[in-house]
C-alpha cells in the first residue's frame, strides 16, 4: 500500500518487462529509460545489485544498484577520456593505478600508451569483474594485458597501504558516491592519492554531472584545491576532476604525450578521444566557470 511503499528506502529501479529505468535519489524526478530485449545476468555480492541486459538500441547495459554503468554503444567515450586526459597530460607515464574500473575498461584504454610499465588495478567487487568478462569481452580484454596486477578490495585501503610517491597516475573509475563509492569522493581519500603520487603525478577521478551534481562538485574543486598544489581542472560535463601535485607543471589542456592510432593494438583504434577533445574538454559551460574557480 501506499504507506508501505513510502516507508520502503528509495530503491533503484529494477528491471521491468519491456524497460529499464535508471532511478536514483542521484537524479530525482528524472529517469532515463532503454528498451529490454532480454535480461543475461541478475545477481547480488557482497556490495551492489549487478544486472547485465540485452538492450534493444545501446547493446549490452551493465547496472550497479540500479544505476548504469557501461553500454557497449558508448562506453568508449567514458573510458577514453578518463584515462587519457590524465596520461596524455604528462611525459612517459609508466606505473598507473587504477581505484574501482571493474569492467576492465579503463585498462584497455591504460594499455595503449606504450611507455607504461606496470598498472595496478583495486576493485572492490570481483562479482563485476566475472561479470565483464562473461558479457563484455571487448571491454574486459584489459585485463589480458601483462602489465595489470589486479586486488579485489577496498580502494580507500589500498590506497592507506600505498607507498608514497608509487604512482605517475590514479585513475579512480568509480561508481556515484552512494553504496560503496561513498568514501572515494572524501577528503581523506584524495588525500590519501595525494601521497601516492610522485611530485607532478596526476590523478583523474570520475567526477559527477555539471547538470546533476553542482553541490558535489563544488565540495570536490574545493577539496582538490586544498590537498593537490599542482594544477586543479574539471574537464567535460558528465565530468572529471584532473589534479597535479606540486612539481614538474602539468597544463592538462595541453596533451603533451598525444596518443595515435599506432597504439591501437588489440583494442582496435580510438572511438572517441583526440587531441582536439582533449583540450576542448576543459571548456566549461557559464554556469560552472562561476562556480568552479579553477587555477
Ligand atoms: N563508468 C562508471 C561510471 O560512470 O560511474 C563506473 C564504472 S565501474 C563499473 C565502477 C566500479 O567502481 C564498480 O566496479 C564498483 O564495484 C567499483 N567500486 C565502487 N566502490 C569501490 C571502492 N570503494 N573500492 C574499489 N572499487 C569500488
Amino acid at each position: 500500500d501506499d504507506n508501505a511503499a513510502a516507508a520502503k528506502p528509495a530503491c533503484f529501479s529494477s528491471v521491468i518487462p519491456g524497460w529499464f529505468s535508471e532511478m536514483s535519489p542521484m537524479w530525482p524526478g528524472e529517469a532515463h529509460s532503454l528498451k529490454v530485449e532480454k535480461v543475461l545476468f541478475q545477481d547480488k555480492s557482497d556490495y551492489q545489485d549487478v544486472i547485465v541486459f540485452q538492450s534493444a538500441t545501446y547493446g549490452k547495459v551493465l547496472v550497479l544498484d540500479g544505476v548504469i554503468q557501461l553500454t557497449e554503444r558508448d562506453e568508449c567515450a567514458y573510458q577514453e577520456m578518463i584515462t587519457h586526459l590524465p596520461l596524455c597530460s604528462i611525459p612517459n607515464p609508466k606505473k598507473v593505478l587504477v581505484i574501482g574500473g571493474g569492467d576492465g575498461g579503463v585498462l584497455r584504454e591504460v594499455a595503449r600508451h606504450p611507455s607504461v610499465e606496470h598498472i595496478d588495478m583495486c576493485e572492490i567487487d570481483k562479482m563485476v569483474v566475472d561479470v565483464s568478462k562473461q558479457f563484455f569481452p571487448n571491454v574486459a580484454i584489459g585485463f589480458e594485458d601483462p602489465r595489470v596486477t589486479l586486488v579485489i578490495g577496498d580502494g580507500v585501503a589500498f590506497l592507506k597501504n600505498a607507498s608514497r610517491g608509487s604512482y605517475d597516475a590514479v585513475i579512480v573509475d568509480s561508481s556515484d558516491p552512494i553504496g560503496p563509492a561513498k568514501e572515494l569522493f572524501e577528503k581523506p581519500f584524495f588525500q590519501s592519492v595525494a601521497r601516492a603520487l610522485r611530485p607532478g603525478g596526476v590523478v583523474c577521478t570520475q567526477a559527477e554531472s555539471l547538470w546533476l551534481h553542482m553541490d558535489i562538485i563544488e565540495d570536490i574543486v574545493s577539496n582538490c584545491r586544498d590537498i593537490f598544489k599542482g594544477s586543479v581542472n574539471y574537464a567535460g560535463v558528465i565530468g572529471f576532476m584532473l589534479c597535479s601535485t606540486e612539481g614538474p607543471h602539468v597544463d592538462f589542456k595541453v596533451p603533451v604525450s598525444p596518443l595515435d592510432d599506432s597504439s591501437s593494438k588489440s583494442s582496435g583504434p580510438l572511438k572517441f578521444y583526440n587531441s582536439e577533445i582533449h583540450s576542448a574538454a576543459f571548456c566549461l559551460p557559464s554556469f560552472a566557470t562561476k562556480v568552479i574557480e579553477l587555477r
